[in-house]
């Protein structure tokens, strides 16, 4: 058999907003794909309308959008295996029930919801706390098996709400090869009868996603480990509906666990440890609340999606840092982990940390210039970025010192009264007269002026370069106090020196009571 085109598709039912395990199995899915010349498809599993959440497809597409996982097909890009929302697909699941009925491998039930709860009830009283409809009980039941064929026919013409179940077969042993857990063996005796249609006309989860599967042309099915136990079943609905030679291959990802490891990582874990759960921030229609989100906190999507690369699997090798085309190249399966990947929040800060410094101060001033309001010549924002990306983790932490911007207002106290002197005044009106004289003003020029004015004064650095940065920036720390000169431009450096040195000179005098 020749081998099949790659066609994987991320299925996420519209419930909510996209957890970044979701956003992680679409990334795995995207990079999977990409590799491998495939199709990244998008499709909404919406068979389950009460737990419908309005809004949420929209944000699927976006997150998946922010992130740059660009889809092949989707509900917003049409191709040649649409719909791609099981709502408009609705017409087509039912005849494979029917065929499974007709082949004997499903059947026809009418119990209701309280039939159901009645036989619950009385296997808890026998101490049998997890009954299941399944090749035992089943026969205790109202379905196709055990009514006669006239009764059926005439529950059904009468219109009596039913559901169909599959006919799990007695003692067999379903086994898959999963492609990151190995061989799966299940007992079709730990397998109940699950329901794959259901009276409102849709069909289940299982039916329908292994129908689309089939019809959408998947080869390869990843999704989160949660989906493991149905694999079995869908296995033998494959088998069932005779499509065995071209069941997809599966792969389950491993869960992503919270920080101390101690189960998975919920929307609770985020809330309670101060960090979004979510992709983009997210509004809850009914309540209104609002849940924060890695793009507005500031988050870089390179930056997260490199993270969410490294939950569950890495490359064998040291290196850290990727572009998503480079996780295009360098992904496989096969270095997807088993076990569960712990969510570290301070790892992903990291990761936006690194990813800040490979960018170009062209690029962080222009993402400086969109925070903040007025116009602000790029190639000094770029000036800014240099001086403080060494120290940032987010583009906002570049505008943070506002003495780029303006004359600090505020100043260090602690710096003021250690390092302000009586002789102050005079030093730096001195050190003032020099910076007149230069007309470079560069960091090289401005840094060998004030070395050379150390020594002519028999100066050290500690007594007059804490009170220049004072003057210059209000600190007592931050970076270069020369580069920073340099920025600022001579014009407004001698500017602080006349407005900054009587200011401090001023409360020195009124600190010290000197008269
Ligand atoms: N609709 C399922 C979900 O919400 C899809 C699981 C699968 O990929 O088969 O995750």
């Amino acid at each position: 058999m020749s081998e099949r085109k790659v066609r994987v598709r991320f299925a996420p039912s519209p419930t909510g907003p996209l957890h970044i395990g979701g956003v992680r199995t679409a990334l795995y899915n995207y990079l999977f794909a990409k590799k491998n010349n495939g199709d990244f498809i998008l499709r909404i599993e919406d068979t389950d309308q009460a737990r419908y959440v309005k809004g949420a497809e929209e944000y699927i597409i976006s997150a998946l959008n922010w992130c740059g996982l660009e889809i092949n097909e989707g509900p917003v890009k049409n191709g040649s295996y649409g719909p791609y929302r099981q709502s408009e697909r609705k017409d087509l699941y039912k005849s494979y029930a029917d065929n499974l009925i007709k082949s004997q491998n499903a059947y026809y039930a009418f119990d209701t919801a309280e039939d159901l709860e009645e036989m619950r009830e009385m296997a808890k009283k026998a101490k049998m706390p997890n009954w299941q409809y399944n090749s035992i009980t089943r026969n205790n039941m109202k379905n196709s098996l055990t009514l006669s064929n006239e009764e059926v026919e005439e529950k059904l013409n009468n219109g009596e709400p039913y559901t169909i179940r599959i006919k799990m077969p007695r003692n067999e042993d379903v086994r898959f090869h999963d492609e990151i857990r190995g061989w799966v063996i299940v007992n079709t005796n730990n397998m109940d009868d699950k329901v794959i249609f259901k009276g409102d006309g849709m069909p289940t989860y299982h039916l329908a996603n292994v129908v689309d599967d089939y019809k959408m042309k998947i080869s390869h099915v990843i999704r989160g480990e949660e989906w493991l136990p149905s694999a079995p079943l869908h296995v033998l609905l494959y088998k069932y509906l005779n499509w065995e030679d071209v069941m997809p291959k599966f792969a389950h990802l491993p869960l992503i666990l919270k920080p101390d490891g101690n189960g998975k990582l919920s929307k609770r874990d985020g809330d309670r440890l101060g960090f979004p759960v979510f992709p983009l921030q997210w509004k809850d229609p009914s309540s209104g609340e609002i849940s924060s989100g890695y793009k507005e906190n500031g988050y870089f999507s390179e930056a997260f999606v490199n993270m969410l690369a490294f939950l569950g699997w890495n490359p064998g090798n040291a290196k850290e840092l990727y572009s998503i085309e480079e996780l295009i190249n360098d992904f496989s399966l096969e270095r997807v982990g088993k076990s569960g990947a712990k969510f570290d929040p301070e790892k992903t800060k990291w990761f936006n940390q690194q990813h800040l410094r490979n960018k170009s101060n062209n690029e962080l001033a222009i993402l400086m210039q969109k925070g903040i309001s007025h116009e602000t010549d790029i190639a000094y924002l770029e000036g800014v970025a240099e001086l403080m990306k060494e120290r940032a983790v987010f583009v906002n932490e570049l505008l943070e010192d506002d003495y780029f911007f303006s004359i600090p207002e505020n100043f260090d106290e602690k710096t003021f009264r250690k390092k302000w002197k009586e002789n102050s005044f005079e030093i730096m009106n001195n050190l003032k007269s020099v910076f007149e004289g230069d007309d470079e003003f560069s960091v090289s020029t401005i840094e060998s002026n004030f070395k050379n004015f150390l020594e002519a004064n028999s100066l050290g650095m500690g007594a007059v370069l804490p009170c220049f940065r004072l003057i210059l920036t209000g600190k007592g720390m931050g970076p270069s106090a020369f580069a920073i000169a340099a920025l600022l431009g001579k014009k407004e450096v001698l500017k602080r020196f006349e407005s900054k040195t009587p200011f401090f000179n001023e409360l020195y005098k009124e600190k010290n009571k000197v008269q």
